[in-house]
């Protein structure tokens, strides 16, 4: 009943905020057609995501779980023409699916999809003293969360915002005897999150078609 409400809200959110579009369309659709799970972000969501990093005028963004590129496609036209997207994905598969749709949006010159493992990726992501990034999106699997966010807070600087999807998990996440991998993995992150010195942080709950979850968003000091 709920879900069914919350969908038909969102179909109408997306028809006053959201613009047809063929690279994002496409984007979607090829996740449907590979039958990969259905995660990625909703269009309003991504939307919001473009939004956060447009406004914070963000030059670097660093994504954690690539997918099919849709998360991605929103957060790099947020981007300056010289600006640098680095994402990670470790499954091969949805790298290619990715490439081919970060090339359909035309955002190949600013996105690098750095191939493996993000706990392997991000500490040669900071051997290569790369400038530190503006915005991060972290949406991997949960086991690793707050080793990522560890990563996140090290390749940022004083200002810079950092997103994490799904902290919510149809509210699995107040189960402090939940034995799910992901509830556990989200409430590791949250209880270091408490004592966290280097950032403000909120969450915020959120319903839709993807259901009942939500996102933190953390400032860096
Ligand atoms: N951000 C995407 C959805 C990502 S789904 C969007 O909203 O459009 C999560 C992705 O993280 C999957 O593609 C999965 O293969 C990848 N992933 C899972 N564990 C990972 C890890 N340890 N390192 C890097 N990527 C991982
Ligand atoms: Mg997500």
């Amino acid at each position: 009943m709920s879900q069914e409400l919350w969908e038909k809200v969102d179909d109408y959110i997306n028809s006053v905020v959201i613009a047809p579009d063929a690279a994002l369309e496409a984007a979607a659709d090829s996740a449907v057609k590979a039958q990969l799970p259905p995660v990625s972000v909703t269009p309003a969501q991504g939307k919001l995501l473009h939004l956060m990093a447009r406004s914070l005028g963000a030059q670097r963004i660093l994504e954690i779980g690539t997918l099919a590129g849709y998360s991605t496609i929103w957060l790099a036209r947020a981007l300056p023409s010289h600006g640098r997207l680095i994402t990670i994905e470790a499954n091969p598969a949805h790298a290619d699916i990715a490439r081919v749709n970060i090339e359909g949006a035309a955002l190949s010159d600013r996105v690098e999809i750095r191939l493996g493992k993000a706990l392997d990726v991000l500490p040669q992501i900071a051997a290569e003293q790369q400038p530190p990034f503006d915005f991060v999106f972290i949406d991997a699997d949960r086991t690793g969360l707050a080793g990522y966010f560890d990563w996140a807070v090290k390749l940022s600087h004083p200002g810079s915002v950092i997103i994490v999807d799904n902290v919510v998990r149809k509210g699995g996440v107040i189960d402090a005897s939940s034995d799910n991998v992901d509830v556990k993995g989200v409430r590791r992150f949250n209880d270091r999150l408490k004592t966290d010195a280097r950032v403000d942080v909120t969450m915020m709950q959120t319903v839709g078609a993807k259901g009942h979850d939500g996102f933190a968003m953390a400032l860096v000091r």
